[in-house]
């Protein structure tokens, strides 16, 4: 303490009061406790603010971020306005725009986030933020900034664009997701830009959105329509590439094929109940005018073959890319955090471009998994809350009444939601066949929870909750894949969850490679590295698995080639490779096929020759 600390001595007389003897005149005054407690108070916030001056760090006053009120987007600013939104492939971003093109918006997808965006979302954002927080919100404020680099005033910015993103209430920072938005664009001087979120859970924040962006049931279907098209084409290049024969050629036609799909989105006009009758529905009945209109709607997204022509044409262009199925590449599943494991940026060291040029062939993951696991857990929920509602009490067992009432809440939530997740499979097929049924189907949610809820428990959300360490043991078990290659953003709460659990699944399945990257803003070397490492241990897999399989044929390389040689539907990406238990790789599954047909034609052969002499006699 310093030489303005007090020079009273004091002692307790009674309850409630202190004998305080002044040391200077020898009177004694008594003082109720509570004031001298304040005088102890002040004396002490005297004392330590003149200690931080002497040290120079005196208390600021903050200002705490409050969510501001948000300025309305409405129906007449949509000519002038432009959608931004972003953090998915290019790829599905571009049909995406296609679709809510269509719709009648302007819409712009951001550019791929990049390391500048990690240091401005670094520099305007809250500290201690997940990566993708870092990258996504950075890349917002990155493109608003080369707006004004254009030479645009920043007002004409805040009023003419506005940004979609999808929210959630947590448990992870995802919850956050909005308000590091609206923070870092206030501190970068883009206070008042308006931020709309698409709720993952619950459906869409309509509260939040006005008429100006009208999600809709067009919108909805435009959007599953597209993520589901960026998707199918992603799988079915990811097969194709490795295997190309001239190099970029699946790159070149990939990028006509999504630019088709765009068109084909953006040309589909939305279905109206049109023409007298409905003239008459609309005056008279609107109610049930609007239900017609929305089954339509429905109805012609299940049986029309509008997207799945669209669809098939790609296919035909990318058959006609040449192939040899004979090069022996380590299959590589990527699973992680759904951003990381999403994104072709530096948010996860451009991970798959490197794997391409490292010689892999990359097992990606679809968005539709993310769907699907978002309608079981609803079912899971669903079933752990049957009976319950909040903020009432469950029903006594003689109040019959409310307990059907319930049961009956249940049900029809448990149908609606296994009806909705039927409906999504069926569509998923529909369009993986009219690309040949190359692209994987997806996997069982029910499959994934079984191999996944040991090691983690399925009701612990956020992120991608068991998925993680399920997909492990999925694609390892079922022979999908040589190596697993998890891509886990740098402070993610559920994927330092699931990579305890992973210990555990690793020790219980020996012959795993799998391998956890923590994706930051910095190190791709390093992770570079890494993920080099464990690919030449999978190469190796690779190789010793095809040796096995090539023996076991009886048959030469050379054979196998000359068959391959004289079938060209063989060269082409259409032709379906039959996958054999305990066989890994593509080539490895193709030396298997080719030799069974070989097997089966020379057997034919000697039929037809014993035929002839047969008919001889
Ligand atoms: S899952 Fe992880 S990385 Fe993704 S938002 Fe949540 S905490 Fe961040």
């Amino acid at each position: 303490m310093s030489n303005t600390a007090p020079s009273a001595e004091r002692t307790e007389t009674s309850p409630g009061e202190t004998h305080h003897q002044n040391g200077r005149n020898g009177h004694t005054a008594f003082i109720p406790v509570s004031q001298l407690e304040e005088m102890i108070q002040q004396q002490l916030r005297e004392e330590r603010a003149r200690l931080e001056r002497e040290v120079g760090i005196e208390e600021t006053t903050h200002t705490h971020f409050r969510r501001p009120e948000e300025r309305h987007f409405t129906k007449d600013q949509r000519p002038h306005t432009t959608v931004l939104f972003g953090g998915l492939t290019w790829k599905h971003e571009r049909i995406l725009q296609g679709s809510i093109a269509g719709l009648g918006y302007k819409v712009m997808p951001l550019p791929n986030a990049d390391k500048q965006s990690f240091q401005i979302g670094k520099e305007y954002g809250n500290n201690g933020q997940c990566n993708p927080t870092y990258f996504t919100v950075g890349n917002l404020v990155k493109y608003l900034q080369s707006l004004e680099g254009q030479g645009l005033a920043k007002q004409d910015i805040v009023d003419n664009y506005i940004y979609v993103t999808a929210g959630a209430c947590g448990p992870c920072r995802f919850g956050m997701y909005e308000a590091e938005y609206r923070l870092a664009l206030r501190n970068s001087g883009f206070d008042g830009f308006r931020v709309l979120l698409f709720q993952q859970g619950g459906g869409l924040d309509q509260a939040g959105l006005e008429a100006g962006l009208d999600l809709n049931i067009d919108f909805f279907i435009g959007m599953l329509n597209g993520m589901n098209f960026g998707d199918l084409l992603l799988d079915i290049s990811d097969q194709i590439r490795p295997f190309e024969v001239k190099q970029g050629e699946t790159d070149r036609v990939l990028r006509e094929c999504v630019e088709y799909m765009y068109e084909v989105m953006k040309a589909r006009q939305p279905y109206k109940l049109e023409g007298k009758l409905a003239d008459v529905m609309w005056a008279k009945t609107p109610g049930l005018a609007n239900t017609t209109e929305f089954l339509g709607k429905f109805l012609r997204q299940l049986f029309s073959d509008h997207f799945v022509d669209g669809l098939r044409w790609c296919f035909d262009r990318l058959n006609t890319i040449e192939v040899d199925y004979l090069r022996v590449k380590p299959i590589c599943k990527v699973t992680g955090e759904f951003w990381a494991q999403t994104t072709e940026s530096d948010g996860n060291f451009n991970m798959f471009p490197f794997l391409d040029r490292e010689g892999a062939q990359i097992v990606r993951e679809p968005v539709a998994t993310w769907t699907s696991y978002l309608l079981n857990q609803g079912k899971n929920e669903a079933r752990d809350r049957r009976g319950l509602r909040e903020g009432e009490e469950r029903p006594h067992w003689y109040e019959v009444g409310k307990q059907a009432r319930r049961e009956l809440d249940f049900v029809k939530k448990l149908a609606m939601l296994t009806l909705a997740g039927k409906i999504y499979n069926r569509e998923y097929d529909r369009l993986r066949a009219a690309l040949g049924n190359k692209p994987h189907a997806l996997v069982n949610q029910l499959e994934l929870l079984r191999v996944g809820h040991p090691y983690y428990n399925s009701r612990a959300e956020g992120g991608e909750g068991h998925l993680e360490v399920a997909k492990n043991i999925y694609y390892s078990n079922k022979d999908l894949c040589h190596m697993v290659l998890s891509l886990k953003p740098f402070g993610c709460m559920p994927s330092t969850q699931s990579d305890g659990a992973q210990s555990a699944v690793i020790s219980h399945f020996k012959d795993m490679i799998y391998i956890p990257i923590e994706t930051s803003g910095e190190g791709d070397v390093n992770a570079h590295s890494r993920v080099q490492m464990a690919l030449g241990e999978a190469k190796v897999k690779t190789k010793n698995e095809f040796t096995r399989v090539l023996q076991e044929t009886g048959r030469t390389l050379d054979d196998i080639r000359a068959y391959v040689a004289a079938h060209p539907e063989m060269h082409r990406p259409a032709w379906k490779i039959s996958h054999t238990k305990g066989v890994v790789g593509t080539a490895a599954n193709f030396v298997k096929q080719v030799a069974a047909l070989m097997d089966a034609d020379e057997k034919g052969g000697r039929l037809r020759k014993l035929q002839k002499v047969a008919a001889m006699f």
